[in-house]
C-alpha cells in the first residue's frame, strides 16, 4: 500500500436504527473501555487497511463481500467447499456486489417485478459488465440464507422512504467530510459522483418499488442460490454479530482489516466495513461512459448501504471514515508514509 491516509470520526452515531438493532453501544459497554481504547487506537492507525489480495496472476481480486464482522468460518466456490483455501482480503459492500447492484435498478427505476428478479437482474448486469462479485452466508433460518443485506431487503428497500431525510443529511455530510476536504484523483471521482443530487428520485423510486412489491414472497436463500449458481465465492460467516464502529474507506485497492480489529479485541468487539471506493468502481464500470446514470448508481447504493445500516442496528455505533490525503509533492527516492489522524 502506498497512499497516504487519514481516519476521521465524522459521527457519534446514525441518525437511525431499531430498537432490538446490532447494539454498538452494548457491545462496546460489554467489551470494557480497555478492549474499545485498543480497537479505537487500531481504526486510527495505518494498520486499519490492507490491501486487497491478488489473484495466482498478480491481478488485483475484482470479487467483493460484505462488510459484516464476523469471522469466516468457511469458503465455497458455488456450491463447493473450497479445502486448505486462503481467505483472502477482498472489497467489502453490504450484501456484496449484487446487492449494490440491486440498489442501483430499484433507485434508478429499472427494478424488474418482484425483487427476487431484480437481483437476478443485478447478477445478469455484473456478468455483461465482467465484474466479479461474490457473497456471505451464515446462520440462518429457513429460507434465510444468513446475509442481512439480502434477507432483510424487503424492510431495507422500504426503510430508504420512511429514514429519507435522516439519510440525506448523511450523505451531506459524507459529501462534507469525503469530497471537501481532499483533492486528490481517488476523492476527485468521488465528488462528480456526487455532483448532482438524485436523492429525491432515488427516493421516489425505492418507494414505489416497496409499495409495489410489498407482500410478494421473497427468500433470500433463492438469491443466494443464484449467485452461487454464478459460481462465485461464498464465506460462511459465524459467531454473533459483535460490530461497535462502522468504517467506510476510501482508500482504492485496500479494505478493512476485520480480522486484526477482531484479533486486538480478543473476539469481543467487530467492525462493519464499507469500501465506498468499489461503489464507485461498480457504478462507473456498470455505466461505462454515462456519468448520470454513474452518479444515480453510486447515489442508490449509498443509499442501501445507509438503509442496511438503519434497520441491521440500532444507531448507535460511532462512525468513521478513511479517505486519501492529497499527494504531496515528493521525492522518488523517499518512503511514503502512512499517516492517521
Ligand atoms: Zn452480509
Amino acid at each position: 500500500m502506498d497512499t497516504e491516509f487519514v481516519v476521521e470520526k465524522i459521527a457519534d452515531d446514525l441518525p437511525f436504527g431499531q430498537a432490538d438493532g446490532i447494539a454498538g453501544d452494548k457491545i462496546a459497554e460489554a467489551a470494557g473501555l480497555e478492549v474499545m481504547g485498543r480497537v479505537d487506537t487500531l481504526i486510527t492507525s495505518p494498520a486499519i487497511l490492507v490491501d486487497v489480495d491478488t489473484d495466482s496472476e498478480g491481478r488485483m481480486l475484482d470479487d467483493d463481500g460484505c462488510g459484516d464482522g464476523r469471522v469466516t468460518a468457511l469458503i465455497k466456490r458455488g456450491r463447493n467447499v473450497l479445502r486448505n483455501s486462503v481467505n483472502k482480503h477482498r472489497a467489502k459492500v453490504f450484501g456484496g456486489g449484487s446487492t449494490m447492484a440491486m440498489a442501483d435498478l430499484v433507485g434508478s427505476d429499472r427494478a424488474a417485478g418482484t425483487l427476487s428478479e431484480t437481483f437476478g437482474k443485478a447478477i445478469d448486469a455484473l456478468e455483461d459488465g465482467e465484474i466479479d462479485f461474490g457473497a456471505h452466508t451464515g446462520h440462518a433460518e429457513d429460507g434465510s440464507c444468513g446475509c442481512g443485506a439480502i434477507d432483510k431487503a424487503p424492510a431495507m428497500v422500504g426503510a430508504v422512504g420512511t429514514y429519507a431525510e435522516q439519510i440525506e443529511g448523511v450523505v451531506e455530510l459524507l459529501k462534507d467530510k469525503l469530497v471537501s476536504k481532499s483533492q486528490d484523483g481517488a476523492a476527485a471521482g468521488l465528488g462528480a459522483l456526487l455532483a448532482d443530487n438524485h436523492l429525491s428520485d432515488i427516493f421516489k423510486n425505492f418507494q414505489a418499488f416497496s409499495a409495489k412489491t410489498a407482500g410478494q414472497e421473497y427468500r433470500g436463500k433463492t438469491v443466494m442460490d443464484q449467485i452461487a449458481g454464478e459460481g462465485k465465492i461464498i464465506k460462511d460467516l459465524e459467531g454473533g454479530h459483535l460490530e461497535a464502529r462502522i468504517i467506510l474507506n476510501c482508500v482504492r485497492g485496500t479494505t478493512v482489516n476485520q480480522g486484526l480489529v477482531h484479533e486486538v479485541s480478543d473476539g469481543k468487539a467487530d467492525v462493519f466495513a464499507v469500501d465506498v471506493w468499489r461503489l464507485q468502481d461498480l457504478a462507473e464500470r456498470l455505466h461505462p461512459d454515462d456519468i448520470t446514470k454513474q452518479q444515480r448508481a453510486f447515489q442508490s447504493m449509498v443509499v442501501y448501504t445507509l438503509s442496511v445500516a438503519a434497520i441491521l442496528t440500532n444507531g448507535k455505533l460511532p462512525v468513521y471514515v478513511v479517505r486519501p490525503v492529497e499527494e504531496p509533492a515528493r521525492t522518488p527516492e523517499r518512503e511514503p508514509e502512512l499517516t492517521a489522524a
